[in-house]
């Protein structure tokens, strides 16, 4: 690992500006509140010799009484220093190189203070942007006054000292923490061109923490979102992730929406959006997201196949149709559609195949809770995504899409011992026969998957 110190340049994040110091009895971070994995590495930090910080959103939500997601942690220490005072250590990411040390089930992000480049500068290695301006790798190391106003928002650059438990902070944050305020270090326009990912970071933390975006930052939303569509689709994905499952996205969707951003990540959806009916597919949609909101919420389980079946029902729907009234029969538009749907959706942002695979039998098995006859029913009960696709139906059924009689059926059916099973089988409404339509033309050829 090759390490580039960045000295003073006589600037701003170079040791001309004064942080303001909070000391201890100033503020309300308490080392109570701090998970005690992140405690040792602060300590195990400070005990080798180097400066300690906690920073990010640990220090910015215990400032607001919030319980933090997890514990971000700033050293000098470089990445292979941090190595060797950790056994449970990895060294991760190539863009922005960082250690992850893992106790359990929870991971402390350890990163080495950053320090200013600007491209020209070092144009070696360890820095490097593209042709918008996009930073390609940050791996130039510095103290922490360059770190600083190398963190996105201002209320994510606060410092805990774990040496006297001071609150450090070089950009105003406290300021704009107090104010509910979400403000962009630096010149936004600079900033978004640098990493685009930080306009849906921007949301997000506006939508968890409440916040308004500060006019300056909004502004150059509107102008740069195209530059999202060159952002590697497996990166938008865990962004989707935190955006939609960290229990706020009915807020966080509404924003994106606002800030039209959304069409960026799920430009089918969107444009379904657009074209909805009397409220449909659009209460769809908000229900499902209030659904996973309210499981969150109550320390249920949340999948990114549902989410992503959820948001792409629609399109899928409208793809099935087109592929009807050519002709092709029920059961092959269905697959086709859902093929041909998720090849596109993952150009923009990615489904790994664990999630793909089970997305798409939920898409599958929607139809065949029509089959209420015979062995059909015993059959679905067994299969391994059951629970989910009766999840599916029943927001369906909630927003009008699928008969609410269906799902109470099924909703009945679980309840019921073996022989009641039966009897209710029995007396099921036989499967409505779909008439077919004379072919036009040949069906699409399969092409995808
Ligand atoms: P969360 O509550 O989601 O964990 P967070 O603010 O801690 O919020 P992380 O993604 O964990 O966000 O990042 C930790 C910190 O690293 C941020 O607070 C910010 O200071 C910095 N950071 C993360 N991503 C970026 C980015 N794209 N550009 C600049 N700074 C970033
Ligand atoms: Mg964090």
């Amino acid at each position: 690992d090759k390490l580039i110190r960045v000295d003073n340049q006589g600037d701003i994040g170079s040791g001309s500006v004064q942080p303001a110091i909070i000391p201890r009895p100033e503020h309300i971070v308490s080392r109570a509140s701090i998970s005690s994995s992140a405690l040792k590495v602060l300590y195990r930090l400070k005990e080798a010799g180097f400066q300690s910080f906690l920073v990010g959103g640990g220090v910015r939500d215990l400032l607001l009484g919030r319980e933090p997601k997890d514990f971000d942690v700033a050293t000098n220490a470089t990445p292979d220093e941090i190595r060797q005072l950790f056994r449970n250590c990895r060294l991760i990411g190539r863009r922005f190189r960082l250690a992850h040390v893992r106790f359990g089930r929870e991971i402390i992000e350890v990163a080495t203070f950053r320090g200013r480049h600007d491209g020209q500068l070092h144009a070696d290695s360890d820095s490097a942007h593209s042709e918008q301006g996009r930073i390609l790798r940050d791996n130039v190391y510095g103290e922490i006054e360059d770190d600083a106003w190398r963190r996105d928002f201002t209320v994510n650059a606060l410092y805990y000292d774990i040496k006297d438990f001071s609150v450090v902070d070089y950009v105003g944050g406290l300021e704009d923490l107090k104010a509910g305020t979400l403000r962009l270090i630096g010149d936004p326009e600079q900033r978004y061109r640098e990493d685009p990912v930080r306009m849906l970071r921007a949301v997000r933390f506006a939508a968890k923490l409440g916040f308004r975006i500060h006019p300056d930052s909004e502004a150059a939303i509107h102008e740069l979102d195209y530059l999202l569509d060159d952002i590697p689709s497996a990166r938008l994905f865990e962004e989707v992730i935190k955006l939609f499952l960290g229990g706020c996205a009915v807020s966080t969707f509404e924003l994106l929406r606002h800030y039209d951003l959304f069409r960026r990540l799920f430009p089918m959806t969107e444009e379904a959006l657009s074209h909805e009916e009397q409220g449909f597919p659009i209460t769809f949609v908000l229900r499902a997201l209030e659904n996973t909101d309210k499981r969150l919420a109550e320390n249920k389980p949340v999948t990114p196949a549902f989410l992503y079946a959820a948001l792409l029902w629609e399109p899928v729907r409208l793809r099935t149709q087109a592929l009807l009234d050519q002709g092709m029969s029920a059961l092959e538009a269905a697959q086709l559609a859902g093929n041909q749907i998720t090849s596109e959706q993952i150009l923009a942002t990615s489904l790994p195949k664990r999630f793909s695979f089970p997305m798409r039998e939920i898409w599958m098995l929607q139809s065949r809770f029509e089959r209420r006859r015979g062995k059909a029913p015993y059959r679905m009960l067994e299969h391994p995504r059951f629970r989910a696709a009766y999840d599916f139906l029943l927001l369906r059924s909630e927003t009008g899409e699928a008969a609410e009689e269906l799902a109470d059926w099924w909703t009945h059916f679980q309840t019921l011992n073996a022989g009641e099973r039966d009897t209710l089988v029995e007396s099921a409404p036989a499967r409505k026969k779909r008439r077919r339509r004379p072919r036009k033309r040949k069906p699409v050829s399969k092409t995808n998957d």
